[in-house]
């Protein structure tokens, strides 16, 4: 690729699927389990296959109130008479012989002689008598045994995020309790002298340290066990202390700011002395200084210090990685094409993750627009986006009405 005014390629710079692939192929998931009853479940990553002991629906029931009537004698107009009722809960006990019917209720058990639903909107009904009209199809209106699941099938496989629908569909096999993993323990911290911590009185040259709210915010969504080590000074003593005391007894560790070349950035050179650096540039944008490694047992993500940075490094990288440790599988982010109705500034040579809000156009189609100012450090803009507007390396500026990719919020935060 060749360098101009308008182009940011680094020849010693990952590019994002790179720096993916290597972190990848760092990690190891954690295997350890533990068993939970199914609601504490919700959120977590099943470690074991669930295989269904049950038909569910566990008989033949009816999906509408109705009557239940032999497919047979539905030959034209007929008049059958009632002989009893199936409640849902209290089925009928009896058989139901050829002109007859039971009236019945939705779930209740298809009674003995019957294999087919009337729905009551559909019968003309004088006292025990019912007449019913041509056009009905037998076995209509009723489900069938094990329609849903069926005994010994796999319902839920081992590597899944537990999702309501997951814990209920649980609870319908009559399962209280699951085995799951254990969940990961992340040490966190931010670095740099300039840092005020919330609720301390802001001196000359300093803002407030707000990337471990964000972090706090996105690793508590991931429901990780987090240990949060406060804001650490740029000297490298410190540094080296708080990695030490974060690698004892936990899986991750993640820190924010101190990742450039500038004097105060210890970060990759503490990691680089302690443990192993994997890589500590990415082309992309916001984010390029992201450092990733080792020391000890835990896998190390140094994070940016811009705002924004922190929080598109941790959606892209951290969080799929970490998802991986907790042993999900099929980690796999929504990404859609729309068109961008605002022009977006570019620059070729890195994959830029702008900013946007995705949203409905007059005529109902979905475009996304530009949250306007993307410096790295405007952490309002992700605060008013509902997506990354995600750029290829290879792209330079977009003019309005361009097709973009972009990658909503929605499930991702
Ligand atoms: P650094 O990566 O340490 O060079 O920091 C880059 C920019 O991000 C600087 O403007 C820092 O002041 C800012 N920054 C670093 N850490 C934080 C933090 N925890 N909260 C808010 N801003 C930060
Ligand atoms: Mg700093």
């Amino acid at each position: 690729m060749k360098n101009s005014c308008c182009d940011d390629y680094d020849p010693s710079s990952l590019s994002v699927e790179q720096a993916l692939e290597r972190i990848e192929q760092g990690l190891q998931a954690i295997g350890a389990k533990e068993q939970v009853t199914i609601r504490s479940a919700l959120g977590r990553i099943l470690a074991e296959d669930v295989l269904s002991k049950i038909n569910v629906p566990p008989y033949e029931n009816s999906a509408m109130d109705g009557y239940a009537v032999r497919g047979a004698d539905l030959e034209g107009k007929v008049q059958l008479s009632m002989v009893g009722t199936s409640f849902a809960g209290q089925p009928y006990m009896g058989t139901v012989e050829a002109g007859q019917c039971a009236r019945i209720f939705t779930g209740a058990v298809i009674p003995n002689g019957t294999d087919t639903v009337i729905m009551q909107e559909h019968v003309e009904r004088d006292g025990d008598v019912i007449s019913i009209g041509t056009g009905h199809k037998t076995g209509q209106n009723v489900r069938p045994l094990g329609e849903d699941m069926r005994i010994g099938e796999t319902v839920l496989k081992a590597g899944k995020r537990l999702s309501p629908a997951d814990i209920g569909l649980l609870a319908s096999l009559g399962i209280p309790e699951v085995k799951i993993f254990r969940r990961l323990r992340v040490a966190f911290f931010s670095t740099g002298d300039e840092l005020c911590a919330v609720g301390e009185v802001l001196q000359p040259g300093q803002i407030f340290d707000s990337n471990r709210y964000t972090l706090y915010g996105m690793l508590t969504r991931l429901g990780v066990e987090l240990i949060d080590m406060g804001v650490v000074h740029d000297k490298p003593e410190d540094v080296e202390n708080a990695f030490l005391l974060a690698a004892k007894g936990n899986d991750a560790i993640i820190t924010s700011g101190g990742v450039s070349v500038g004097d105060a950035d210890y970060v990759t050179d503490t990691l680089r002395r302690l443990g192993e650096v994997n890589f500590w540039k990415v082309a992309m944008k916001p984010g390029k200084p992201l450092t990733f490694g080792k020391i000890q047992d835990a896998v190390f993500f140094g994070l940016p210090g811009n705002p924004v940075s922190a929080m598109v490094t941790f959606y892209q990288f951290v969080q799929p990685a970490l998802q991986r440790m907790m042993g999900q599988k099929h980690v796999v982010q929504t990404r859609v094409t729309v068109p961008c109705v605002s022009s977006l500034k570019k620059r070729t040579g890195r994959m830029d993750f702008q900013r946007g809000i995705l949203e409905r156009d007059e005529q109902g189609r979905l475009v996304v627009r530009s949250t306007g100012q993307q410096g790295s450090g405007i952490l309002s803009s992700m605060s008013q986006a509902n997506c990354f507007i995600i750029l290829p390396v290879e792209c330079g500026n977009v003019a309005a009405g361009s097709e973009v990719l972009v990658e909503p919020f929605e499930g991702l935060i």
